[in-house]
Formats: C-alpha cells, sequence, structure tokens
C-alpha cells in the first residue's frame, strides 16, 4: 500500500521539480502560496479587521447585542421551564399528602374492622366454653350467629388491608411522582441559573465593547482637534485657528464696552504710526477710505459672514472689492480721527451687531 503511493507520488515529485527548474521565479513563489492560501486569507482578514478598527468593534458589538438577546431569550425559556416544574413539583407535593391521608384512614378503618373481629372472636370462644344446658343452647345459637359474625367480620377485616395496600401503593407512587418533580424542578433551577450567567457574560462583554468604542471615539476626537489646532511651538496660550490673525502687533489698551459715557464697540491696539495692520481672515473690501470719527478705515467682509474694521489708519493699501487673504497686510496705523494716539481701533460685526473682539479672538487663540 505504501510502496504503490510511493511510486505513485514519484512521477508528481518529478514534474513538480521540472516545473521548479523551468520558471524558477513563479515555481518557488507558487507552493508556497498554494500551501499557506488559507492562512494568507485569514492573515489578510486579521489585517483588514485590524486596519478598520471601527467596523470590526462596531461588528463584535453587533454579535455582541445578538448574543445578549439569544441569552435572555434562554433564560425567559428556563424560567418557563422552572414555572412548569415548580408546579408540578407542587401537585405532586399535595398529591403524595393526600394519597397519606387515605392511606391513615385506611389503617384507622383497618385497626376498627380487626377490633370488632377481636371482640367477636372473644365472645363466640366465652359461649363456646359454656357447655349444653337451656342457656348453653341459646348460647350456641349465638355461637353459631356468631361465627358467622366473625365471618363477616373477618371480610372486613380483609377488605380494609385491601384499602390500605392500595393506599400504600397509592402514596408509594405520589411519593415517585414527587421525587421525578423534584429532580425535573432542580434541574430546571440549574437551567436557568446558568442561562442567567451566560447572560450576565453577554452583558458584561457588550458593555466591555461599548466602553472599548466609547474610549476609541473620545480618542478620535481629541485627535481631531488636536489636527485642527495644532500646537504654535510649546506655548502655554492655545494655537490660534487657521486662518485668523491677529490684526496688529502692538499693545491693548482698551477694550469693548462703556468708556467716557459712550460705548466702545471695538479694542485698540496701540503701536507706532506705520505698524502693518492685517487683515483678520480672509474676505473681500467693502470699504477703503475716510470714515467718520476713524479718520480711515477699512472694512473687511468675510467669507463667514463677519465683517471686521479697521479704524484710525494712517494709509490703507487695498481698493474696495479687492480680495485679500487672512495676515495679507491691509493698511498701516495711524493717529486719524478722534484719537489720542497712534492705535488701531478694530470691530468684529456678526449679522448687524458689533461684538466684543477680545473673546472672540481668544476663543480663536489668539490674545491681545
Ligand atoms: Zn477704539
Amino acid at each position: 500500500m505504501r510502496a504503490r503511493q510511493l511510486r505513485r507520488a514519484a512521477p508528481i515529485a518529478l514534474l513538480a521539480s521540472l516545473t521548479l527548474i523551468s520558471t524558477p521565479g513563479v515555481a518557488f513563489a507558487d507552493p508556497a502560496a498554494a500551501t499557506s492560501s488559507q492562512d494568507v486569507r485569514t492573515a489578510l482578514v486579521a489585517k483588514q479587521s485590524e486596519q478598520s478598527g471601527e467596523k470590526s468593534l462596531d461588528q463584535q458589538i453587533a454579535s455582541a447585542e445578538k448574543a445578549l438577546e439569544k441569552a435572555k431569550n434562554q433564560v425567559a425559556d428556563a424560567q418557563r421551564k422552572l414555572d412548569n416544574t415548580t408546579s408540578v413539583h407542587d401537585k405532586a407535593k399535595q398529591a403524595t399528602a393526600k394519597a397519606q391521608d387515605r392511606l391513615a384512614q385506611a389503617r384507622k378503618q383497618l385497626d376498627k374492622a380487626e377490633s370488632d373481629q377481636r371482640k367477636a372472636e372473644q365472645r363466640v370462644q366465652k359461649h363456646e366454653s359454656a357447655g349444653f344446658s337451656f342457656d348453653g343452647m341459646v348460647d350456641s345459637v349465638l355461637a353459631f350467629l356468631g361465627s358467622d359474625v366473625t365471618d363477616s367480620l373477618g371480610e372486613e377485616v380483609e377488605n380494609k388491608r385491601e384499602a390500605v395496600s392500595q393506599a400504600e401503593d397509592a402514596v408509594g407512587a405520589a411519593e415517585r411522582d414527587g421525587t421525578k418533580a423534584k429532580q425535573a424542578k432542580s434541574n430546571a433551577e440549574q437551567a436557568h441559573e446558568q442561562a442567567t450567567g451566560r447572560q450576565d457574560e453577554a452583558q458584561s462583554e457588550l458593555d466591555k465593547l461599548n466602553e472599548r468604542k466609547q474610549a476609541e471615539e473620545a480618542k478620535k476626537q481629541e485627535q481631531a482637534e488636536a489636527e485642527a489646532a495644532p500646537a504654535d511651538g510649546g506655548g502655554a496660550a492655545p494655537a490660534a485657528a487657521p486662518g485668523i490673525v491677529k490684526p496688529a502687533e502692538g499693545t491693548f489698551t482698551s477694550g469693548y464696552g462703556a468708556r467716557w459715557g459712550t460705548t466702545h464697540y471695538g479694542v485698540d491696539i496701540a503701536n507706532s504710526i506705520g505698524t502693518p495692520i492685517k487683515s483678520a481672515m480672509s474676505g473681500t473690501v467693502i470699504s477703503s477710505g475716510p470714515a467718520s470719527g476713524f479718520g480711515l478705515w477699512v472694512r473687511v467682509q468675510h467669507d463667514n459672514g463677519l465683517i471686521t474694521v479697521y479704524g484710525h489708519i494712517d494709509q490703507s493699501l487695498v481698493a474696495v472689492g479687492q480680495r485679500v487673504e487672512a495676515g495679507q497686510q491691509i493698511a498701516t496705523m495711524g493717529n486719524r480721527g478722534q484719537s489720542t494716539g497712534p492705535h488701531l481701533h478694530f470691530e468684529i460685526h456678526e449679522n448687524g451687531a458689533k461684538i466684543d473682539p477680545l473673546p472672540w479672538l481668544q476663543a480663536h487663540g489668539i490674545t491681545l
């Protein structure tokens, strides 16, 4: 048998080695791929599920939910069986108690019948030993009648004995049923406990997976936030949001709000005349030139709907309708209009309202 296999295998081995020689490049790769194609496929699947970690986790959660659902159904089934077997066991116990009552009654009746029989026999014996006389005749008749009575009493005793025996059988049967019912109930209790354990396991598995998912999502969110606002070189200040630029370098001299009995609708940044003023965001210039109170100003309409205002400028470097980028210089700092020194008056308008630029800039990582 083995020899025949070897003989048959030999030409195949020869063919294989010939293949190896004739096409070395493919032949060396092919046998490996053929023998472990299943392994490769398994590894690929594992790699894919590793790459798409979220999908795999979602799948795990879905199957854990299914397992939990199944376990819950099994618990419900086990509960029904337990209820049934408990009810059967209770009935069996009642039946046993009833059968025992009947047995006790039958025994009592047997005792009474036996006692009646004994008394009758004693009476007959007394009359038989009295001898022949008139009285004796009467007694003999009585004795005759008496023996008839004792016969019938004997029959009664037999009947009662039979009843006791039947009652004993009934108790035995009821007890056997009770034992079976007790065993079934015990099995059902065990099954219920196991099913509950499986449900707990399935629940905790699902909880674990959900926790993992939440952790991963939180991590992703963190990463997304970190990418959206990259660190600016290790400063404690938050990094500036992309596309938003501090409009001018200088000293923050005045904030938004009530000032000198009026309302100051912007912030002031003081520096020397000629300091570059930059567009805070990209947008389109909508004003460039003289402005009441501000001397000269530039206003830029931004793509996000906001309008920024740059007042008291010395020179405007842009024209109305011109497109400007965030950080592009649009003017130079000046001291024109109602101004007490060279500074930039900077405003932000949102939906027609002049908002406080300071918190808005801070929210975008820019401190004045
Ligand atoms: Zn101002």
